[in-house]
């Protein structure tokens, strides 16, 4: 979502400013900011810190942070960081540019608030920084959230659930298949909540399957678990342009630890839901994300979770440390108890067993085809493609940039722990 809004920030400033290759020769530096664990609020806190010289070296130079963190802070930040002109909020995006000539006649401002409506034109100008069109591009349907899960800060930050026009999403997605995109991945921080009035989450995905010409793909992120409906899953097994994958977190696998967040189902209704959507999607992934060490977590809640991890075979695992959120109720009601160093050595532990059963559930691949959308050349290799399954696992295969785009069979040699390898078939 931020790696969107800050292509929406980048359009809001189109005309006006243009990207520069260093920080030094900026004119205007804007961070957007995510808040979401405390990593990412120091790392901004941090990079703050480090470009206090060039101000005093530029005093022309307009410094300015938004996203969550801004949101989050408001005005404290300002006082926090004398160097910063300009703290705004993830609705603040499309008035980017009046915000900086405040700014500008020396009036150091803050301008948090959260608009009524989800609303804004996007245009097809999204590219990528080699210049061309993008393969997959983000399109956001929904933001804020309305779940009541304990440690997360999401409802503060973004607000409550707002959903776009379905025709606005349209346009949108129409106009970056235009472009050049073969894949849309449709986001939210609880997507599959989407409801306008006469439009819900699988009418949308069932509007753009029929609306939309030219796209060969759509996925989306995040869902919640219990927002996931029988009618998508039906969507799922029927649509050849809805990608056969779910990420659909399950947070810890102790149903006592999973009350305490307050996620609203047991361990067993979740493994339930999965064991009902694989039986009836072939060859369907299903993503999770994991937070250990929350509050209370006692050895036995952590094994549950490993437990879950290892038997429900998740085809890919974020796992993270619980970090205590201000304003969240876990941060206010309940004690930070489990120690870093355990906290740690649960992490590592579910790390590894998430990459013995990510390669198992790869090595299943091994002699197979199957059908990849190229991405483009690879990070680590130029002579080498990479592109994602309908199901989302990564495969590299040797090729030539020219097929950038295509959705091609390739037949799999070799299966790693993150990515499969091949050849054209
Ligand atoms: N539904 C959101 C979730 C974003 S955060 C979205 O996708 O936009 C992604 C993950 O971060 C969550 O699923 C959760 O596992 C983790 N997370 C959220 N709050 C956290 C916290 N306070 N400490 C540790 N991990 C957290």
């Amino acid at each position: 979502m931020n790696l969107y809004d800050s292509e929406r920030l980048y359009k809001s400033l189109s005309g006006q400013y243009e990207p520069t290759s260093s920080e030094e020769e900026a004119d205007l530096i804007l961070y957007n900011t995510c808040s979401v664990r405390g990593k990412s609020e120091q790392k901004i806190r941090s990079t703050l810190g480090e470009i206090k010289d060039l101000k005093k070296k530029k005093p022309h130079l307009v410094i300015g942070v938004g996203g969550c963190v801004a949101t989050q802070e408001g005005k404290k930040l300002l006082n926090k960081v004398s160097h910063l002109d300009l703290v705004f909020g993830v609705d603040q995006i499309e008035e980017i540019l009046l915000l900086i000539e405040k700014a500008k006649k020396k009036e150091r401002l803050s301008q948090i608030s959260f608009k009524e409506e989800y609303s804004f034109y996007a245009t097809n100008t999204i590219v990528d920084n080699k210049n061309f069109s993008k393969v997959s591009s983000y399109v956001s349907i929904i933001q804020g959230c309305e779940k009541p899960c304990t440690f997360c800060i999401v409802p503060t930050t973004r607000g409550f659930e707002k959903s776009r026009n379905p025709q606005e999403v349209i346009n949108e997605i129409q106009s970056l298949v235009d472009a050049g995109t073969k894949e849309i991945i449709l986001l939210g921080q609880n997507v599959n909540a989407y409801r306008t009035k006469n439009t819900s989450f699988e009418d949308l995905i069932t509007l753009i399957e029929k609306k939309v010409t030219g796209l060969k793909r759509l996925r989306y992120i995040t869902s919640h678990p219990n927002d996931v409906s029988k009618e998508i899953v039906q969507i799922h097994k029927e649509s050849s342009l809805l990608a056969k994958h779910i990420h659909m977190p399950i947070q810890a696998g102790s149903t006592r630890i999973l009350k305490r967040m307050a996620r609203l189902y047991s361990k067993e209704e979740y493994l339930e839901k999965v064991e009902s959507i694989r039986s009836q999607v072939k060859n369907i992934s299903i993503s999770s994300d994991i937070i250990v060490g929350f509050p209370g977590e006692r050895d036995v809640d952590f094994e549950e979770t490993l437990d879950v991890v290892r038997k429900n075979q998740f085809d890919q695992v974020y796992a993270f440390k619980y970090s205590p959120r201000p304003g969240t109720p876990s941060k206010e009601k309940l004690n930070d108890d489990i120690p870093e160093e355990v906290k740690d050595e649960r992490l590592q532990k579910v790390l590894d067993v998430v990459d013995q059963v990510m390669l198992q559930g790869n090595k299943l691949y091994e002699g197979k085809e199957v059908e990849v959308l190229v991405e483009g050349a690879s990070k680590t290799n130029p002579h080498m493609l990479t592109g994602r399954t309908s199901n989302n696992r990564i495969i590299n295969f040797p090729g030539d940039i020219s097929l950038k785009g295509e959705l091609l069979p390739i037949q799999i040699k070799k299966a790693l722990v993150y990515s499969l390898e091949g050849s054209l078939s």
